[in-house]
C-alpha cells in the first residue's frame, strides 16, 4: 500500500516537474504558417549579432598580432589567421545584412552554425596549450560557453547537439592532452557548465520565440484596427473618413496634374418605406447588397464608400462628366432591375459632377449634392449630370 502510494506521488512530482521542464524551457513551438518567417527572423537576428561580433574581433585580433606579438612568431601568425577568419565571416554577415535572403535554407542555416561552431572549436583548442601545474578550465572555454547562449538563439535540437558535443569533447580532449592531471576532477565542472549554459540558450531561445509571437499578435491586431478604421461596419465599403481622405488627395492630384476626375453621390430612393415595410433587418441586407453591385461595377482604379445611411459616393479617377454620367445610368438601369431580398425592387437616384467644371473640393461636393437633390425633385430613379434641372 505505501510502496503504491510512494509510486503514485513519485509519478505525480515527475508529471509536475516534466510540465515544468515543457513550459519553461522546451515550449513554445511556433505555428506551422509562421515557422518561415520566423526562421528568417531568427537568421536576421542572429547575422546582425555576428557582424557585431566580428568587427569588434577582427580589429582586436589584428591590433593584438600587430602591437602585442613578436613579429614572425607562432602567436603573431596565430593571431593573424584568427583576424582574417574574422574578416570573411565580417564579409559574408554584411552581404546578408545588405541583401536580407527570402527565405531560409540548409546553406544559411549552417552559416548561423558556424560562428559558434568556431568559437567553440578555438575554445576547445585551447585545452591543448594549456600548460598550468594547476590544471582550471580555459576561460575562453567558459567564455564561448556562456557568450554563445546569451547571444545567439538557435532551434531545440541545434542547441542540444552544440552543448552535448562540446561536453563530450572537452571530456574526451582533457584526458588525452593532460594525461597527467587527475581528470575526474574537472568531468563534474564541465558538464554541470555545460548543461547550465544549454539551459541558458533554451531559455533565450524560449523569449525569442515570445516577443516573436507577442509582435506577430500587435501587427495582427493593428492591421485589424487600420481596417476597421477605414471601413464601414454594416456594408464593408470605405467610410465616409476613408473617402474624405482620398478625396481630398484626388483633388490635390487632379490640381497638380492639371487632369480630371468625377464623383458620383448616390441615394437610395424612399428606403425609410423599406424599413418600414419590412423591418430594419431587411433594410440592412439590401444595403449591404447594394453595396455588392457597387463594387462589382467600378473599375480597379475608381473608389466607392458609403457616405452615411443610405447614401453612397463614387470617386471615378481620370473620368470626365459623360463618362461618369454614362457609368451611373448603367448602375440606375442595373439596380431597377436587380432582385434584392425578399423579391424587393428599389431605385436610387444619382448626382454626378467633374473637377474640370469646379476646380475646388468643396464646390465640388455642394454640387454633386445639390444634383442629386435635383434628381430626387425630378422624379426619383434619375441620373442628374448637369447644373440645369429641366435637362435632368
Ligand atoms: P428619399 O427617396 O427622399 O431619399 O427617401 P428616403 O426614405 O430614402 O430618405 P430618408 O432620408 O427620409 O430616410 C433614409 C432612411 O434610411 C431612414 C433611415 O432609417 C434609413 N437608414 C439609414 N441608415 C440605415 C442603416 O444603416 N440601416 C437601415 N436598415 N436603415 C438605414
Ligand atoms: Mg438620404
Ligand atoms: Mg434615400
Amino acid at each position: 500500500m505505501i510502496n503504491l502510494f510512494l509510486l503514485y506521488s513519485i509519478s505525480l512530482l515527475k508529471n509536475k516537474y516534466v510540465n515544468l521542464l515543457r513550459k519553461q524551457i522546451l515550449s513554445p513551438r511556433i505555428t506551422k504558417e509562421y515557422i518561415e518567417e520566423y526562421r528568417l527572423n531568427r537568421f536576421n537576428d542572429n547575422n546582425l549579432r555576428m557582424f557585431i561580433l566580428t568587427m569588434i574581433l577582427f580589429a582586436e585580433q589584428l591590433l593584438l598580432g600587430l602591437f602585442m606579438a613578436e613579429g614572425g612568431t607562432v602567436l603573431q601568425h596565430i593571431y593573424f589567421a584568427s583576424s582574417a577568419s574574422m574578416l570573411c565571416f565580417f564579409i559574408t554577415c554584411f552581404v546578408f545584412l545588405y541583401r536580407t535572403p527570402a527565405r531560409v535554407n540548409i546553406a544559411h542555416e549552417l552559416f548561423e552554425l558556424s560562428f559558434a561552431a568556431f568559437g567553440m572549436a578555438t575554445a576547445l583548442c585551447r585545452f591543448m596549450v594549456v600548460r598550468t601545474e594547476i590544471f582550471t578550465i580555459p576561460a575562453i572555454y567558459i567564455a564561448a560557453l556562456y557568450g554563445i547562449a546569451v547571444i545567439f538563439v538557435f532551434g531545440r535540437l541545434q542547441i542540444i547537439v552544440i552543448y552535448f558535443a562540446i561536453t563530450s569533447a572537452a571530456l574526451i580532449l582533457i584526458p588525452f592532452f593532460h594525461p597527467e592531471i587527475q581528470v575526474s576532477n574537472f568531468r563534474s565542472d564541465i558538464i554541470s557548465n555545460g548543461i547550465i549554459a544549454m539551459i541558458i540558450m533554451l531559455m533565450n531561445r524560449k523569449r525569442h520565440i515570445h516577443s516573436f509571437i507577442n509582435n506577430k499578435r500587435i501587427e495582427t491586431i493593428n492591421q485589424e484596427l487600420r481596417e476597421q478604421s477605414i471601413r464601414d461596419g454594416l456594408t464593408g465599403l470605405y467610410n465616409r473618413r476613408k473617402l474624405d481622405e482620398v478625396f481630398g488627395e484626388v483633388c490635390m492630384k487632379a490640381d497638380r496634374y492639371e487632369s480630371d476626375f468625377s464623383v458620383i453621390m448616390i441615394d437610395l430612393d424612399h428606403f425609410k418605406l423599406i424599413n418600414d415595410n419590412y423591418g430594419h433587418h431587411i433594410g440592412d441586407s439590401v444595403l449591404r447588397e447594394f453595396s455588392r453591385i457597387l463594387e462589382n461595377n467600378i473599375r480597379e482604379v475608381d473608389v466607392c464608400g458609403r457616405w452615411g445611411g443610405e447614401e453612397f459616393f463614387v470617386i471615378c479617377q481620370e473620368t470626365d462628366i459623360d463618362a461618369a454620367a454614362g457609368f451611373a445610368s448603367r448602375l440606375r438601369e442595373s439596380v431597377e432591375k436587380m432582385k434584392f431580398i425578399n423579391d424587393l425592387h428599389i431605385t436610387a437616384s444619382f448626382g454626378v459632377a467633374s473637377w474640370n467644371d469646379y476646380s475646388d473640393q468643396d464646390s465640388l461636393l455642394k454640387e454633386v449634392d445639390s444634383r442629386l437633390y435635383k434628381a430626387k425633385e425630378a422624379g426619383r430613379n434619375k441620373v442628374c449630370s448637369v447644373s440645369d434641372p429641366t435637362r435632368v
